[in-house]
């Protein structure tokens, strides 16, 4: 889409990689000679992949220039005035100029603008512990770090490298290492490599390290790096002792490169990162842009901004800002956190939230694990993948998803990663038209295992429960509760050791050890029943407002996902007033767990004459298009919009628009 603008004449871009010539490259492609483009690089390369390095050095990539995407002068054939090895060291917002050194000659000079691109990147950690310069101590940021690394490796021949960090780069750069014949330690302070998974996934990850022979120390903080009197490495510091090592790679993150954006008081977030709308402008400053490793991205999970280092999103956001910078209109909603890596022939994928992003975000959650293999189970080569599926515990929202597998497991991440894109249900995930042959996948996906184990935990968790269920997880933060929990025990004097919270009455009904949930009893269907009354006099009173529609005929019909179960008489009892029958003394069997927490809640909109949802079930993000139905966005749970726009209830179907409003 395109709208009418004034075309900005002279643009000045700081950063020559990714995201600084993704913008410039665009916004000239898109309005050529009406944009006057001059770019900065301090660097000696241009839109190279350092994601590249780690493969280069490991050997699979013989000629550095292959990781060059376009070379300076390519840029200058297409019109990008670009000055290499020139830094910029000052932005004068209130003159429109830059203040720019050329590193070769040591000339400053003024360069002005009337839009301004920061793609500045970001700088790695070092960390300010003795000995950290020494020679033989190496990081892989640029293309002349990694050739730094692999001259070093070729003239000295080290026989022990210690890596310090054990994040995809770390976990990259051990496995180079390792295949130029080093013995290989490495290095972290957390509890397992690869702390963008969840401890559980990341010890999968540690076992394959090991498995490849790389020694790796967790919990293991680094205090300093002795030297020899050669002042090269010689030994890395630990708490537990020092590490012999002859050559040393750091792989301890990345910050925001904003040093020069700070200095204009540009607005930055709490993780350094710029600022930017969705069209990546600087907040409260129309003519600057910002893209890359230097900003902050909203993360469309947690609805929190963070700061995710990837090269994947700085390409995106450089043509979306020279989309803007050239008129057109472009934007960059977020990111759901996607990422994918390996280490020999482990890969690791993960997107969405970890447990304790999803806890922090205030998540309720369950979280399910499955193994399953990359292939047909009876074709040959079929290999292990491990796949950990997180699921808001009410809605049975997608929350993330981790895999650890073997080949053709890490681009499984790719169906996930769209399933949150798309606020889909692990319920919704279990129809997904996934494709299938023995030579690429078992005919369930592994991806749909997860998703039926994990809507399957969902269904078992019902409203706010506290306890444990047959597979899976039920992850409740709420402290209180237990509070709660435990004075009702203490009143009644029972053994309870779980229970269910009805939030809006504040009542808490126990259940009892080894002992199935029980909410309410089994009972004949209420048309049925004699002696009963009318029960379209119960509904009447009943919050859920699909059933007081439906009528004593729908009784039971609404309230069930799949048919399985009797109707919902506990509920129509508890909306007249009649309180909960025990359904033992009534004669009623004993139902499973699983079928008693269908009756829990209305499948639709979740509500029983007890229980309201908290406000995450309300929160329905889905758009329209996604499903053709009509209603207000936040009048609906999800899994009542799917119900809704099956049951012919649906607004957009025209029919019975009252019961499908909340
Ligand atoms: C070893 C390694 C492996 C990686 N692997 C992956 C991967 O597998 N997948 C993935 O998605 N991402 C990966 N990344 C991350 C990815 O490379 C970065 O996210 C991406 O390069 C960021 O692009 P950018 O344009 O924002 O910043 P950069 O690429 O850092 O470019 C910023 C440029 O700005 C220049 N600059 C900074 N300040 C100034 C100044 N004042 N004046 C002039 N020039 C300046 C810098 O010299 C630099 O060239 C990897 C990174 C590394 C280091």
């Amino acid at each position: 889409m395109t709208y009418a603008r004034p075309v900005t004449e002279r643009i000045v871009v700081i950063g020559a990689d990714a995201a600084g010539m993704s913008a410039a490259s665009q916004a000239k492609r898109i309005a050529g000679d009406a944009v006057e483009i001059v770019a900065f690089e301090r660097g000696t390369y241009s839109s190279y992949a350092a994601c590249g390095i780690p493969y280069w050095v490991a050997g699979d990539i013989g000629d550095p220039e292959r990781l060059i995407a376009r070379s300076p002068d390519a840029h200058r054939l297409n019109g990008i005035d670009l000055h290499m090895r020139t830094e910029v060291e000052e932005i004068d917002l209130a003159a429109g100029q830059v203040t720019a050194r050329d590193l070769a000659t040591g000339r400053s000079y003024r360069e002005g603008f009337d839009s301004l691109v920061i793609a500045t990147g970001a700088v790695p950690v070092r960390p300010p512990l003795p000995g950290a310069e020494a020679a033989g101590v190496f990081g892989v940021q640029t293309l002349d770090d990694g050739a730094a690394l692999l001259a070093d490796l070729n003239q000295v021949k080290p026989q022990r490298a210690v890596v310090v960090g054990g994040g995809y780069i770390g976990v990259e750069m051990a496995e180079a290492l390792v295949r130029h014949g080093v013995a290989v330690t490495v290095v972290d302070h957390a509890a397992q490599p690869m702390t963008t998974l969840d401890p559980d996934m990341g010890e999968a990850v540690h076992r394959a390290m090991e498995g490849i022979g790389i020694d790796v120390r967790t919990d293991t903080a680094v205090t300093g790096f002795e030297t020899g009197r050669d002042r090269r490495i010689r030994s890395v510091v630990t708490a537990d002792g020092s590490i012999p090592a002859d050559v040393v790679v750091l792989g301890i993150g990345v910050r925001p490169n904003t040093a020069l954006a700070r200095g204009v008081g540009l607005p930055l977030g709490d993780h350094g990162g710029l600022r930017t709308n969705v069209q990546m402008q600087v907040l409260g400053h129309d003519h600057v842009w910002a893209g890359g490793d230097c900003v902050e991205v909203l993360n469309l999970v947690s609805g929190q901004y963070q700061h995710v280092a990837l090269g994947t999103h700085a390409n995106k956001q450089g043509r979306v800002i020279g989309h803007n910078l050239a008129g057109s209109y472009a934007t960059f909603p977020g990111v759901v956190g996607t990422a994918v890596s390996k280490v020999c022939h482990l890969e690791i994928a993960r997107t969405g939230l970890r447990e304790r992003d999803a806890t922090r975000a205030g998540f309720k959650y369950v979280t399910v694990t499955v193994k399953s293999g990359t292939k047909a189970g009876y074709f040959p080569g079929t290999q292990q993948m491990t796949v950990k599926m997180t699921a808001e515990r009410l809605s049975g929202r997608l929350l993330g998803v981790q895999i650890v597998g073997y080949e053709g497991s890490a681009k499984r991440i790719d169906t996930a990663a769209t399933a949150l894109w798309n606020h889909m249900t692990v319920e919704d995930m279990i129809a997904l038209d996934l494709g299938y042959a023995p030579p690429f996948a078992p005919v369930w996906d592994p991806i749909l295992v997860a998703a039926r184990r994990a809507a399957a935990d969902v269904r078992r968790a019902g409203p706010l429960s506290v306890g444990s269920h047959s597979s899976g997880q039920c992850h409740d933060p709420e402290a209180g509760f237990a509070a709660v929990l435990r004075a009702e025990r203490a009143r009644r004097g029972d053994k309870a050791t779980a229970a269910t919270h009805h939030p809006s009455d504040g009542q808490v009904e126990p259940v009892r050890s080894g002992k199935r949930v029980r909410r309410f009893g089994r009972a004949r269907p209420a048309h049925r029943r004699a002696g009963r009354g009318d029960l379209s006099a119960d509904r009447a009173g009943d919050p859920c407002p699909a059933r007081r529609q439906a009528g004593p005929d729908a009784a039971g019909s609404h309230l069930r996902r799949g048919g399985a179960a009797g109707p919902d008489v506990g509920l129509a009892r508890a909306a007249a007033g009649l309180g909960r029958r025990d359904p033992r003394a009534a004669g009623g069997r004993r139902r499973p767990q699983r079928q008693a927490a269908r009756h829990a809640a209305c499948s639709s909109c979740r509500k029983t004459a007890a229980t309201r949802p908290p406000r995450s079930v309300w929160s329905c993000t889905r758009t329209r298009s996604s499903t053709g139905c009509a209603r207000p966005r936040r009048a609906c749970g999800i899994r009542w919009f799917r119900i809704a726009c099956t049951s012919s209830r649906c607004r957009s179907h025209g029919q019975q628009p009252q019961q499908v409003l909340a």
